[in-house]
């Protein structure tokens, strides 16, 4: 029998499996990964706010497994030894006939001294959930500070890139901020329109520089309506203990640092080693297969076909699952493969509560309806049906409450 396994169940990993699953014997199949659930990122800046809970963005990938006939196992992969057709995992190897490796990125601190020790990342559902303790924490001990210069940096938030998850995080904190935490500490909100100091901070010249203008322009006024103060073209040269150090020497005090600067590729190793981008991403031919190794496949945010980059985006890994599902099947029928082409079904960026914009072919969208447009589409994108109804409920019962402020478990 025929071995095909694959390693991450994110977006890439998740929706193969649920594509080979239609096309082949699912007992052929095995999943590996370190969780044994699905998280839906686009909504990790909302559990980070307590617009959502932790359960309410993450499926069992058992869920996709109702017959239990997938093999799905929880294992660290360590590496991937192409000639032997093994997987060296934390919890022993495992050998296949054909291998999707889908594993996903992470947080990039680009060498900047203090990232890793003081600041808060977004890239997973424990990263969401630490980020609202922190920033929770910080301003319950602001609110009880009697010094006013370390109650305004208690209550200080620093975002660091101008990017889409710097920006929908700010723009939540706004929202969390002034709808939510003014009614529980008075005191901060005293002397200041907005409150506490929110600031974003993007070293290059605009927000989003790799979207359309519309993008730029709208995100900038949307979140300088909320408060939040935009610098751009600023670099972080340190995080420390008490905020953030920009080049130039001038220090921005905070209580909470929050890096949103970029992610690199997933650094599992290949054996022998695979030919990778300038940054760090395996280089797939057009048919996302190793050329060396057709028997490999490399999608989502870790691998790219040479010469035609595709974006590090969920929209993107789920559509090479796709091919990639077909392609397997042509590979192990001996047909010749399919290449990939990217065609973006447009973007999408939310802004806070009723506030968001969008951009489907020529059609651009802000305000109330692409938020809710935003949403549904969101929505249709979890894996099961059980999981878009609970998320439903759960958004339109929160649209009349205010926020969920329990601090809880990092390991929720
Ligand atoms: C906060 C945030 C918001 C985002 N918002 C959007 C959005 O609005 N729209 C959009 O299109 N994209 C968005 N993205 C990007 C999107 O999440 C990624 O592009 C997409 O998840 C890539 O899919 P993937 O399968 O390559 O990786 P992932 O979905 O990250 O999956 C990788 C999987 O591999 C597992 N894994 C990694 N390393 C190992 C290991 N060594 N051993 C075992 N398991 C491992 C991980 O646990 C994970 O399950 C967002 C990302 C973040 C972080």
């Amino acid at each position: 029998m025929t071995r095909i396994l694959i390693l991450g169940g994110g977006f890439g990993g998740t929706y193969l499996l649920r594509s080979l699953r239609r096309k082949i014997a699912p007992s052929q199949i095995t999943l590996v990964t370190r969780d044994d659930y699905f998280t839906f990122t686009p909504l990790l800046h909302e559990v980070a706010t307590g617009g959502l809970a932790p359960a309410t963005i993450t499926e069992p990938l058992r869920d996709l497994n109702e017959d239990n006939r997938v093999g799905l196992a929880r294992a660290e992969i360590r590496r991937i030894r192409l000639q032997d057709r093994v997987v060296e995992t934390d919890q022993g190897e495992i050998s296949y006939d054909c291998l999707a490796v889908a594993l996903g990125s992470e947080s990039e601190d680009h060498g900047t001294p203090g990232v890793a020790e003081h600041a808060l990342i977004l890239k997973s559902l424990s990263d969401a959930v630490r980020i609202k303790n922190h920033v929770l924490n910080q301003v319950q001990a602001a609110a009880r500070a009697t010094n006013p210069v370390e109650q305004q940096r208690l209550a200080r938030v620093v975002v660091v890139g101008g990017g889409a998850t710097g920006i929908e995080l700010a723009a939540e904190l706004a929202d969390l901020y002034r709808h939510t935490l003014r009614g529980l500490y008075p005191e901060l909100f005293r002397d200041t329109r907005f409150g506490p100091e929110l600031v974003l901070l993007a070293k290059a010249d605009e927000l989003l520089s790799y979207l359309p203008p519309y993008f730029r322009t709208r995100s900038h006024t949307a979140l300088t309506r909320m408060g939040v103060v935009v610098r751009l073209g600023v670099t972080v040269t340190a995080v420390g203990t008490q905020g953030v150090r920009l080049m130039g020497g001038e220090e921005i005090a905070s209580g909470t640092v929050l890096w949103a600067a970029g992610v690199r590729p997933s650094r599992v190793e290949f054996q022998p080693a695979v030919p990778r981008s300038a940054r760090g991403r395996v280089i797939v031919s057009p048919n996302l297969n190793l050329a060396e190794f057709p028997e490999v496949f490399v999608l989502g945010d870790m691998g790219t076909p040479a010469g035609l980059p595709v974006p590090e985006l969920a929209q993107a890994a789920t559509k090479e699952a796709e091919v990639v599902a077909g392609n397997i099947l042509r590979h192990l029928a001996r047909r010749p493969l399919r290449p990939f082409r990217y065609r973006s079904s447009g973007s999408l960026l939310s802004l806070g509560r009723w506030q968001a914009i969008a951009q489907i072919g020529p059609v651009h969208l802000r305000g109330p309806f692409a938020w809710w447009l935003w949403r549904t589409i969101y929505l249709s994108k979890l894996l099961t049906g059980r999981k878009r109804l609970a998320v439903a409920l759960e958004w339109t019962v929160n649209l009349f409450r205010p926020r969920d402020t329990r601090i809880v478990n990092d390991n929720h």
